[in-house]
Order: C-alpha cells, then structure tokens, then sequence
C-alpha cells in the first residue's frame, strides 16, 4: 500500500511530516510520496519556486527511508490536479496495489472543489488527518470506514480518519514569522531551516 501527500509545501514543515510518518506506521505503508504542487489550484502562487520548494522537501525527507520525493506534479504543464497524478501512479503500479490520499482536515473540507473528486475516489482512498482548528465536514459519508485494514483490501474508494498528534504549525505561520525576523527552529527539520538561510528564502 501506497501514500501520497501532496502540498504547496512553503516550507515543509513538521505539522506535515509527523502526521504523515503517524499515518505511515499506522496503515502499513510501505512508501509514501511527498509530492510538491507547481501551480495549486485553489490558492495563490507559492512564494517559492518549485525547484527551491522541492530541494526544501528533499532535505525533510532524507532523515525516513519510507518518505520518498515524487516530483511528477513539477515536470506536468498545467494545473496540479491530484487525478492526473493518481492516473500516472496508477499506469506505474497497475490497477490492484491501494494508493492512499493524504490530506489535512482543512483540505479535506474542499474535497468537493477538487477537478473531478469522484474519480479521485475511484483511484486511491482518502485518509483525513486531524488538524487543530479543521473540523472536517461530512462529506460523502458514505465511504467511511471504521478500521484501517479495510483499505487494504481494495485499491481504493474508501474514507479513513486518522487521529495524528495535533500540530499547530503551518507555513503561512513560518513565511510570517521569517518575515519579521523570527526563528522557525522546532517547527521544522534543521536541514530544511538550514537551506531557508543558505538560499535566503522568505526575507524579511
Ligand atoms: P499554508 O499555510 O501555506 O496554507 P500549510 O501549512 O497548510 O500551508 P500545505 O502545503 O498547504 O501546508 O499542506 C499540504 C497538506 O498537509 C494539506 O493536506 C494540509 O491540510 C496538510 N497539513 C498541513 N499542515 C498540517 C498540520 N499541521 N496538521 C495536519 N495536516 C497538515
């Protein structure tokens, strides 16, 4: 079994990497791709470019054999729509092997704004992980599952919550507090903080 959490990741942060790890374990995934997005639909342009962002989620992931770099989203023109990567990760894999979407809670809440969430849902399942302050809407409640090991016996369609340590850090946070002169140290890994001060990304 396979997970994917994509993000704008500006900067990756532990508020990503600890639940996902949580998620990992908990699920029995053998790998799980950290997938940054070039152009994200639903917000505004990134602050950082895609290959500083990128270099930025290498030096997070470097510490945990199981967190590995997919950087399809990068390479594809266009929007980032999770169901052209799940439809590339499918032609790789075959159509048998569970593929799990990782989202916060918050992002979870606009499932339903995504290009085409059913046939998202007819690709990969979606584990909903809990975010402080996101209280995940019920949508398509008809999915859920009650036990993880229910996604293992399909290769998706199924819903699964999962309750990860509560973290409240977020990027927008760490571009904020960068910008007025703040360490972000403790809030995300010290290679990645180290590559912020040596490329001078988010100055003040
Ligand atoms: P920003 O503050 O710039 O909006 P962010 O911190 O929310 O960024 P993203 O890269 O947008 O980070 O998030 C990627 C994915 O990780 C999303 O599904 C988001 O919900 C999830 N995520 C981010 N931070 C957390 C957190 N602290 N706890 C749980 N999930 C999180």
């Amino acid at each position: 079994m396979l997970g994917i959490l994509g993000g704008t990741f500006d900067p990756i942060h532990y508020g990503h990497l600890r639940p996902a790890l949580e998620v990992c374990e908990a699920l029995g995934l053998e790998q799980l791709r950290l997938t940054p997005l070039k152009d994200p639909p639903h917000r505004g342009a990134p602050h950082c470019t895609p290959e500083q962002r990128l270099a930025l989620v290498q030096a997070a992931a470097a510490a945990e054999p199981r967190f590995v770099v997919d950087d399809r989203e990068l390479r594809r023109a266009g929007k980032s729509y999770t169901l052209l990567t799940l439809e590339s990760l499918r032609a790789e894999l075959g159509p048998d092997t569970p593929i799990c979407v990782l989202l916060g809670a918050d992002a979870f809440a606009e499932f339903d704004t995504w290009h085409r969430p059913e046939a998202v849902l007819r690709q990969a399942h979606v584990v909903v992980m809990t975010r402080p302050g996101a209280a995940p809407p019920p949508l398509h409640p008809d999915r859920y599952v009650t036990e993880p090991a229910a996604l293992g016996r399909r290769a998706g369609g199924c819903i699964w919550f999962h309750d990860v340590t509560p973290l409240d850090i977020s990027a927008t946070a760490i571009r904020r507090g960068l910008r007025a002169g703040r360490s972000p140290r403790f809030l995300l890994p010290e290679p990645v903080l180290d590559l912020i001060r040596q490329q001078g990304l988010y100055p003040a």
